[in-house]
């Protein structure tokens, strides 16, 4: 029977994540784009760079699961080749994600075993999605989701949600049920890119407006066989908090070799590492990791810093509910 109550996925310190920008470069430009070339480059690896580096990133102790990004990574005329040798090397799962386009013909040039594909969508419909992500976008988007599922893809749906979209997300689970999507994850809007000029757009979201439609929304797509995943976002009183930038492992990596721990920080010069000749240095100076270990009562500290609009006090200056690691997750439905 399908599980309709949303467990928290704790992080686990056996496990490695790496987030891999295998370039910058995208065909569209959505509102809520939060790569910022100023800091990330608008280089695209070679093939070769890009071997090396997944040779460096993997811990054969650990299971090392692989994200491969852009920008758009499927630009890339060599993703297909990376992806093979990610799992030759042992990479436990290889994950693209997709804004949907699918260039360079990849469902055809990787096998459904090689990699799982998830897209990016923002709305049910094209009059939703389009204004956020760009004209013709519902289109491509969906026809390639009936595609690679159709083909044997294991296929998730990214869906980020905004002022501009709430009011709409109830509608994705049936649309997901009928385009053959088996993972249905639930963003919520950073402050990061372009986003991060939310105020004026009013685009972030309340944690009352949050908590009264996502989790049923995710309760509705996993009664649908749909298996769903969420941010935390807010803890209960009781609930432990964790940075995982102390407790898990965690690598996000940008073509001019940054690589970060936290993707809070991924706009300021604070990565805790960069990549040398093909090694991995620690940087030295002001960087993310020394925030990591400052315990405060709002929970996590970049969020304090960097939204802090998100937290309300009582009139004795007590947090009213402490923010979660935004990589802390929630899950409902089956595997
Ligand atoms: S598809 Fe992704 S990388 Fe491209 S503009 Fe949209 S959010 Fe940015
Ligand atoms: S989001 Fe906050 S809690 Fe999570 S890794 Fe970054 S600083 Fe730590």
């Amino acid at each position: 029977m399908t599980n309709l109550t949303a467990r928290t996925v704790g992080f686990k310190p056996r496990e490695r994540n790496v987030f891999f920008h295998i370039l910058t470069a995208c065909n569209l430009s959505c509102r809520h784009c939060y790569i910022n070339p100023a800091q990330h480059g608008t280089a695209t690896l070679s093939l070769e760079t890009m071997e090396n580096w997944l040779r460096l990133f993997l811990d054969p102790a650990r299971q090392t699961n692989l994200i491969l990004l852009g920008g758009e990574p499927t630009l890339h005329p060599d993703l297909a080749a990376g992806i093979k040798t990610a799992r030759q090397l042992g990479y436990r799962s290889v994950t693209v994600d997709s804004n949907g386009f699918l260039f360079h013909n990849l469902l055809e040039r990787i096998t459904p075993g090689e990699a799982v594909i998830s897209f990016s969508l923002d709305g049910p419909t094209a009059k939703i999605n389009d204004p956020i992500r760009g004209q013709g976008v519902f289109a491509a988007c969906t026809a390639n989701i009936s595609k690679a599922a159709a083909m044997g893809f294991d296929v998730s749906l990214i869906y980020t949600v905004s002022r501009m979209n709430i009011a709409h997300l109830h509608l994705m689970p049936a649309l997901l049920k009928d385009l053959g999507v088996r993972r249905f994850f639930i963003q919520v809007i950073g402050i990061r890119g372009k986003s991060a000029g939310f105020t004026r757009d009013n685009l972030q979201l309340t944690p009352e407006e949050w908590l009264s439609v996502i989790p049923a929304v995710a309760q509705k797509a996993a009664a649908l066989g749909i298996h769903v995943i969420f941010p935390k976002v807010f803890l209960a009183a009781g609930e432990e908090f964790a940075c995982a930038g102390r407790v898990a492992e965690n690598y996000f990596i940008f073509p001019n070799g940054r690589v970060y721990q936290c993707p809070l920080c991924e706009d300021f010069p604070v990565h805790a590492f960069t990549i040398e000749d093909n090694r991995l240095v620690k940087n030295t100076g002001l960087t993310e990791d020394r925030f990591f270990t400052l315990d405060i009562p709002e929970g996590c500290v970049m969020n304090k810093l960097l939204q802090p609009g998100n937290i309300r006090y009582d009139d004795q200056g007590n947090p009213l509910y402490r923010i979660s690691c935004c990589l802390l997750k929630q899950e409902m439905g089956s595997g």
